[in-house]
């Protein structure tokens, strides 16, 4: 079972959302890394977009792994931000119409919700999301709270808020797709369901290089 985890942002090149000396790129990744150290324990196969900083603000590129080593499920990990300090919570995005990614995104927002460490925001969808768009397996991202709020923040930026996302996570896909067992039919993703159309893996898109 191959897992995909894409730690969102790219480091100083592009940093995402920072704030109080923090950046997104670096929260995504520890988190990225604490439920895929958690999931590789369990037997999974782990692949990440970025192992680290690197220098490029491109996002096709995270479908594109993706696609070629022909992930399971897709889980990008970014942290929100917002002009008001006010603004916290949790959310969880997928592609318009994809019965997979709606049903993967209800879990991770489900989960973390029932952590009770901020706002439940609920499931949106966005058309507009390259590594969403681009997936042809069951994609969600998930904002795992704002960094530009104190509250969420007091969480995304110690070892043992980012092990308790990651471990919410790590348990929507155990569930999801079991190494052993049985499927726990409350999560179960219809695999019937054919992939979303990819027409042109890398046409330009007006928000492809949207900032999330
Ligand atoms: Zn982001």
């Amino acid at each position: 079972m191959r897992i995909c985890l894409d730690p969102g942002h790219s480091g100083p090149v592009e940093p995402g959302a920072c704030a109080a000396g923090f950046t997104e790129a670096a929260l995504n990744l520890a988190i990225a890394f604490q439920a895929g150290g958690q999931l590789a324990a369990k037997g999974y196969d782990v692949i990440y977009t970025r192992s680290g900083d690197i220098d490029t603000d491109g996002l096709e590129f995270r479908a594109v792994i993706a696609n070629e080593i022909k992930a399971d499920l897709f889980i990008s990990i970014h942290c929100n931000a917002a002009a008001s300090a006010e603004a916290y919570g949790v959310e969880t995005y997928h592609y318009p119409n994809s019965a997979e990614g709606r049903r993967l995104a209800g879990c991770i927002q489900r989960e973390l919700a029932a952590l009770n460490y901020t706002r439940d925001r609920g499931v949106k969808e966005n058309g507009n999301l390259a590594v969403l768009r681009l997936t042809d397996m069951p994609a969600a991202l998930v904002e795992c709270g704002f960094i530009t709020s104190e509250h969420d923040r007091a969480v995304l930026v110690t070892d043992e808020g980012q092990q308790r996302i990651a471990q919410a996570i790590v348990s929507v896909t155990r569930n999801l797709f079991p190494l052993t067992g049985e499927t726990d039919k409350s999560y179960n993703i219809n695999r019937q369901q054919p992939p979303k159309k990819i027409n042109s893996l890398f046409q330009k898109h007006p928000f492809g290089n949207i900032s999330l």
